[in-house]
């Protein structure tokens, strides 16, 4: 066979060639050991945890080099494609810090190793086809696709592995006339790769997550370029990583199948091999088991979650970081407030089955995260969260950021600053109560005699003054106690209850439902200097109206 006149006769418009494609994508003048990488997602429109998991491990591993991070759209399958995908996704990486440097971008394609769609590209994928055919590695097929479900059922029947090998590759060594006689009736073609491999050998392979792998070779004639002259994933993935010049691939691990034809596909075209970084999926427990994360069983999978139940940015970064890197908590307990992109990340850190998404767990690493922040800083991005998702208090929030930064810079701060928060969904229930319009009607319970609870708000009413430092504050309600014929000494009260009828801490639960409408607040002192002097009075004139 005369595999250049077939290459000539299936691609008689090619006249590139693969040495012209090296001279106009150049080597990258990259610093030593500079990881090149990308993310190549189909655009789909589905943004979810994994390539989030996916996108920062890649950044990371290109920026912590000095390497480089472009993103390149994987738009073969034009039926799944959903208009407006790209940007959906390059705006969610950038809101979670992952910016790309070269690429597809909201502004076109931006760098000389373009372009950075797929489908524009179908005559660069061309020239290495008609090269793969010309060296005798690749052949069109003609199979219609009854011919091969036909195939596949026998080899079923038969329980043989099912695909188009061997004796089944029944193009594969066709004649050039049979070949013209098919392209003469203008019947459509796949071009296969000629596949030498043997399922009865393996070869060693060096993942940076899986570790040493023994892979078996690929006997498979895989498609390298559908009828319409689009290159299946396979091709336009060592095409391309080789053209941009990535020297990692990080990618999920569903590719790992698919990964020994990938390795014959670089040496059939001559390219140097990427280093490849396959990541394991999410995994979560379902009762005892561990299971994937499921688009559809699982909100969580999707982004956009965290965003409408108010995770900051920072917390679902720092938690991925909790999950890819073990170490990473110990650093940041360590250093509580160094930039987190000062962490050495580490691929091989990460977990070859997969890392296990704990949902108490990323609850506990937002509480830390937002109680590092500074107060201003949690009134910007909890009122921007409230103003989209909870509009009455994003108004309200909005409508005076004094009272209400200085309602969030309580207990911030210092070494052991507060928790309260852990998503801004929770913000409300916590201090929505310096809202009048969200104020609770206390409820007193049936413990204590109404009358004695109405006695302690008028002596706190008749003696309370704003000005009072908190110590102060404090020994009134002391003096109130004692007046009352309750309890200050707690140790007292704990070896014999029944000898008192109450303690300061009960006191203090009446006045703190009087003025918060709660029996859990944030330190009553300084929620009435910031609630100020009118609005304390009123509330507590309010709470003894109810009590009368
Ligand atoms: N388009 C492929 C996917 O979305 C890309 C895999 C890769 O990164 O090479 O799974």
């Amino acid at each position: 066979m005369d595999y250049q006149a077939l290459a000539d006769l299936l691609f008689p418009d090619v006249t590139d060639t693969p040495e012209a494609l090296e001279e106009r994508f150049p080597a990258r003048q990259v610093p030593e050991g500079a990881v090149v990488t990308r993310m190549a997602p189909s655009p789909t429109g589905f943004v979810h945890l994994g390539n989030l998991v996916q996108g920062l491990t890649s950044e990371r591993m290109a920026h912590q080099s000095g390497g480089v991070l472009f993103l390149r759209v994987e738009d073969t399958d034009a039926k799944r494609e959903v208009p407006g995908a790209v940007e959906v996704l390059i705006n969610t990486l950038k809101h979670y810090g992952i910016c790309f440097d070269e690429g597809a971008t909201m502004e076109g394609d931006k760098g000389i190793y373009g372009p950075y769609h797929q489908r524009q590209r179908a005559s660069i994928y061309h020239v290495y086809a008609k090269k793969l055919v010309a060296q005798g590695q690749a052949y069109p097929c003609f199979c219609t696709e009854e011919e091969l479900a036909a195939m596949r059922e026998t080899q079923e029947a038969n329980k043989e592995n099912t695909g188009y090998y061997g004796k089944y590759a029944v193009w594969r060594d066709r004649s050039m006339e049979d070949i013209q006689a098919q392209l003469d009736a203008g019947n459509p073609w796949v071009l296969r790769f000629r596949s030498t491999g043997s399922i009865e050998h393996q070869f060693k392979f060096d993942d940076l997550v899986k570790g040493k792998l023994t892979i078996t070779e690929n006997d498979i004639d895989h498609v390298l370029l559908k009828s319409d002259g689009i290159p299946t994933y396979h091709f336009a993935h060592a095409v391309d990583d080789h053209l941009m010049r990535t020297t990692h691939v990080v990618r999920g691990d569903e590719w790992l199948p698919t990964l020994p034809f990938h390795i014959q596909l670089f040496q059939a075209l001559g390219f140097k091999l990427p280093k490849y970084v396959h990541i394991g999926p999410l995994m979560k427990m379902d009762g005892n088991s561990k299971r994937k994360l499921s688009k559809r069983k699982d909100p969580e999978l999707a982004l956009t979650y965290y965003k409408a139940e108010g995770f900051p940015v920072a917390a679902v970064y720092e938690y991925i970081m909790t999950l890819l890197n073990s170490n990473f908590e110990d650093w940041r307990r360590a250093n509580p407030d160094a930039p987190v992109d000062s962490f050495k990340f580490n691929p091989k850190k990460l977990n070859p089955a997969g890392s296990l998404f704990d949902y108490a767990k990323l609850v506990d690493v937002s509480k830390n995260v937002i109680s590092r922040m500074s107060a201003e800083e949690v009134y910007s991005l909890l009122t921007e969260w409230a103003q989209e998702y909870d509009p009455d208090f994003g108004g309200k929030l909005a409508a005076d950021p004094e009272f209400a930064t200085r309602i969030l810079a309580i207990g911030r701060g210092g070494k052991k600053p507060r928790k309260d928060l852990a998503v801004w969904k929770d913000a409300k229930e916590y201090m929505g109560f310096f809202y009048d319009d969200y104020l609770e009607k206390p409820d007193f319970g049936t413990a204590f005699d109404k009358t004695v609870i109405a006695d302690v708000l008028n002596r706190f009413l008749a003696s309370f003054d704003i000005g009072d430092d908190a110590n102060t504050w404090f020994e009134k309600v002391k003096a109130i106690t004692n007046e009352i014929g309750f309890t200050t000494d707690m140790k007292a009260y704990k070896a014999d209850p029944s000898s008192f009828p109450g303690t300061v801490a009960d006191v203090s639960t009446f006045i703190r439902l009087a003025v918060t409408g709660k029996t859990n607040s944030p330190d009553l002192y300084t929620v009435m200097q910031i609630l100020g002097k009118d609005r304390t009075i009123s509330r507590i004139q309010a709470a003894i109206a109810q009590l009368n």
